[in-house]
């Protein structure tokens, strides 16, 4: 096969196997751009190489000897040639743009003599021999290894030594002083001469580029970023044109756009009588790109001209490295420009503006992580260049914060009212700790996973959160934290970075994008094209309110216990779930009952006709008890029972193992009494809703039911005290039960199940709990670990596991919808603000995802790309 393509044979479709740089490059010459003519040796040619001990073999040598020979035709100048001798860069270029992380030779092809023809031809020797020391250098750093401080040092000194302040000053005997310490280098650290051949420098220089592709730092980057590590590097063989000849000559990088914030106006650097690197290496100061309309006004003309028809031709803005040669401007490379989350929305929203992309295109441009950078504060690129890492977690809840920490409620209480931002910091979270986590900045713990408490609980808020952070260790009686390498004191400031799951030692910086015009203009495009609904799991009416703000449609999970642990409600819990007999329960029922009324009154008051699923009572009874011995003998004083009693009734509501226990419809079916308060509470405040003249169409969710005789007799005693309520009340309402497919049975039995409900929600979290049998609240001390192993390729609690968890999922909606062709069915999990996953739910056919309700426009953005 070939694997040398002179650009002219090449195009921007075949990215694959000339790279993105050689690709481009091709198309460039294709739209006939000045571009210096050149050929891309194949990435399926560097593959070869590493696998071939790292050997060019005599067929590619020859190709590409043939390919230089073209080369050599189309520019009329010839490698070696005493008179006028080409040099060429050797640049390296993937698949996916990798900037700065493999390497470029310039000026390859000069030795002892062609600089000399170069200085005659050019009658500048200064200039040649500028070119002949860059390219020891970098030939010395990329092919041997050199340490390129080396060079530098050298330069530093001769301009210490001259007084010079910039590289420009050095005159010709100078840079000939320098190339000689430069070949002394050479003798110095690799004891071998500088190649003096040019045709062997090209071979050892595509070698080097080669091996760039598994650089330390080339391999960190795909890692970072996911990248494969078996596609290989291309090489670039380019003519070179020179910006370092004079001061009508430079070189520049150029945005068509402003790359931070998308604003349409070009955005870049140039340096005048410069080569390559120098603008980037921050060795003189570049000037901005609107200085070029000064100097050079012609030029400047035509490189706008051309960017605008880059960027035309690409659809998108576009990165662009030029060079100027006596006057005359050369494309070298272009690409599509990387940019901020802001500069996406922007750019992505103008170029429909401007007619350039439809809108389908422009939603599937955008990532729905970006949204995260949006919506949250984010440490700044300053900030956190001197900031020292001490721990990684899981990235349980987005947005950066800093603040003191503080170990429990009493402290956070304190150092908050006394004017500090607060992190709690604990090893895991119940629900004790809710009001801390209300009023602190950021919440880590050492312990549990993506679905732990203190995860759910502060993605509910919007709170940012680091979960399961295993690299510090947390001790909450002597309130210290440590660390490798030190120990943090309650009242000591730290940094969480709660998108990427990393805690910072001290103070970080922090900015924030408002939410812009143009950002819920993309949003609304979004919702045109979506077929799924997005709902969000929220019980408060500030959450609810925050999650209508952020475009839900409804609610998909109002989880009814989050209700019962607030002041007055949790004592009546409580008498409740000690009382011996019927009669004893009656008083605390009714207590409960007046409140729920009112909570559930108080947030179908905001949800209105949107829709909303409630949940009945979920969790085991015992997280309702105090455990602490402190904390029982109060309940005891408080209700005033006795504490032996207390103390006996606790043991008996104790579990082995309460995930798999006495809870959900369990519950509902051994304490009839606690549904039927609260169905009742959902239809009488429906009713005084209803005769305000608000009509709201309750959902009733039955949770954890894996029999069918479950459902059926809990509907039955649902829909006696519903009928009851509203034949009290005389107010005819629309209401629906449902079922939460939670269990891996319910899915087997969907069919069953759907002949007695209206609707299916799947509970994810309690899905892949049961499915793979991980406790989702110790999964984290494992998961990560299996991750790194590459036992599982992600968190299943994150992303839906497609294999297990999905396969039953299809199986729930194939076998439900068979009994109601038109069965409505959502999730609830987790997994539902999931990008990934909503692909899959799209595909299953599902009704609508529901997520926590910061997460609801990144979920709006992915169902429009799981709908396009
Ligand atoms: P990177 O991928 O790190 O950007 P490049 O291969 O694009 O590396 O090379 C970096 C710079 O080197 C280019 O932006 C350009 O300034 C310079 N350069 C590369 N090839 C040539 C050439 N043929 N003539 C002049 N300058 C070149
Ligand atoms: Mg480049
Ligand atoms: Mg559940």
């Amino acid at each position: 096969t070939k694997h040398v393509f002179q650009f002219h044979e090449g195009n921007a479709e075949m990215k694959e196997i000339l790279g993105g740089k050689g690709a481009n490059l091709a198309e460039m010459v294709n739209l006939g751009l000045p571009v210096p003519p050149g050929f891309t040796i194949s990435t399926a040619a560097c593959m070869t190489y590493l696998g071939q001990q790292e050997q060019l073999s005599q067929e590619l040598k020859e190709e590409i000897l043939n390919g230089l020979r073209t080369l050599e035709e189309i520019h009329g100048k010839r490698l070696n040639d005493a008179v006028d001798p080409l040099l060429v860069s050797v640049r390296s270029g993937s698949v996916f743009s990798m900037p700065g992380m493999m390497d470029t030779i310039l000026n390859l092809g000069l030795n002892d003599q062609t600089v000399e023809s170069l200085a005659q031809k050019t009658g500048d020797p200064r200039f040649a021999y500028d070119c002949y020391r860059r390219l020891l250098q970098m030939f010395g750093d990329v092919v041997y290894g050199i340490d390129k401080n080396r060079f530098e040092q050298y330069m530093d000194y001769l301009k210490d030594q001259y007084d010079y302040q910039s590289d420009t000053e050095l005159t010709a005997e100078d840079l000939k002083q320098v190339v000689k310490a430069y070949q002394d280098i050479y003798q110095e650290t690799i004891h071998q001469e500088f190649p003096q051949s040019p045709i062997d420098q090209l071979f050892l220089a595509i070698e080097a580029v080669f091996r760039s592709w598994n650089n330390h730092r080339a391999m960190v980057y795909r890692n970072l970023n996911g990248l494969p590590h078996d596609l290989g590097t291309a090489v670039n063989i380019q003519a070179m044109v020179f910006g370092n000849s004079g001061e009508a000559s430079g070189t520049g990088v150029a945005f068509t756009r402003n790359p931070a914030t998308g604003e349409h106006q070009l955005f870049g650097e140039f340096l005048l009588n410069a080569q390559g690197e120098d603008v980037v290496a921050g060795i003189r100061t570049p000037e901005p790109i609107s200085q070029l309309a000064e100097g050079l006004p012609k030029v400047f003309h035509e490189f706008k001209k051309t960017a605008r028809l880059l960027e035309n031709h690409y659809r998108d803005m576009q990165d662009i490295e030029f060079t100027i040669e006596e006057g005359t401007l050369y494309f070298l490379q272009t690409r599509n420009g990387k940019r901020t989350a802001r500069a996406a929305f922007q750019v992505a929203h103008d170029l429909v503006m401007e007619g350039v992309i439809t809108k389908e295109e422009a939603l599937l441009r955008l990532q729905p992580t970006m949204i995260d950078q949006l919506l949250h504060p984010v440490f700044t690129l300053d900030g956190l260049q001197k900031a020292q890492e001490i721990g990684h977690g899981l990235p349980a809840s987005p947005g950066a914060a800093t603040g003191v920490v503080a170990f429990d409620t009493q402290r956070v209480k304190a150092l908050v009212e006394a004017g500090h931002k607060v992190i709690l910091v604990r090893q895991e979270t119940s629900p004790e700790d809710v009001e801390a986590m209300s009023i602190s900045e950021a919440i880590v713990t050492s312990r549990g996973g993506m679905t732990s408490h203190a995860a759910v609980v502060a993605r509910g808020m919007g709170t940012c959160c680091v979960a399961g952070c295993g690299d510090l260790e947390v001790n909450e009686t002597v309130r210290t934290i440590r660390y490798e390498g030190g120990v943090i004191k309650e009242g000591e400031i730290i940094s969480v970075d709660g998108s990427h799951g990393i805690v910072y030692l001290g103070e970080i910086a922090t900015e924030s994008n408002e939410e812009s015009q143009v950002f819920q203009e993309l949003m609304g495009w979004a919702d045109e094209v979506a077929t799924m609904k997005v709902r969000a799991n929220a019980e408060t009416p500030q959450e609810i309110r925050a999650a209508l703000n952020f475009g839900a449609t409804g609610i998909g999970l109002a989880r009814t216990e989050h209700m019962f642990f607030e002041g007055p409600r949790l004592k009546a819990m409580r008498q409740l779930i000690l009382a011996e007999n019927r009669h004893q329960r009656e008083m605390p029922l009714k207590t409960l009952l007046q409140m729920q009324t009112a909570d559930f009154y108080a947030i179908f008051e905001v949800t209105r006709e949107r829709g909303m699923v409630i949940r009945l009572l979920d969790p085991p009874l015992h997280e309702f008890l105090p455990h602490s011995v402190k904390e029982v003998e109060a309940l005891a004083k408080e209700l005033n029972i006795e504490l032996a009693v207390l103390q006996k009734r606790i043991a008996e509501l104790h579990e082995v193992n309460p995930m798999l226990g006495h809870r959900g419809c369990r519950l509902g079916v051994t304490f009839p009494d606690i549904y039927e308060m609260q169905v009742k509470a959902i239809i009488r405040s429906s009713c005084q809703l209803a005769k305000q003249g608000i009509k709201v169409e309750p959902e009733i969710m039955i949770p954890l039911v894996g029999v069918k005789a479950e459902l059926v007799r809990l509907r039955a005693l649902l829909i006696d005290v519903i009928e009851q309520v509203l034949a009290q009340e005389k107010v005819a309402i629309n209401y629906t039960i449902g079922t939460m497919i939670e269990l891996p049975r319910a899915c087997l039995i969907a069919d069953q199940l759907a002949e007695s409900a209206e609707f299916f929600s799947f509970g994810t979290n309690d899905l892949t709990q049961m499915a793979y049998g991980y406790s989702r609240d110790d999964a984290g001390k494992f998961i990560t670990y299996y991750q790194r192993e590459g036992i599982l390729a992600s968190d299943p609690f994150q992303q839906v596991d497609l294999e297990g968890v999905g396969e039953l999922m299809k199986i729930a909606v194939a076998k439900g919808r068979q009994t109601k062709a038109d069965l409505k069915i959502g999730v609830c999990g987790e997994v539902g603000g999931n990008p990934e996953s909503i692909d899959f739910f799209q595909e299953l056919g599902l009704n609508y995802v529901s997520c926590s309700a910061y997460r609801v426009p990144i979920a709006r953005l992915a169902v429009a790309q799981a709908a396009i």
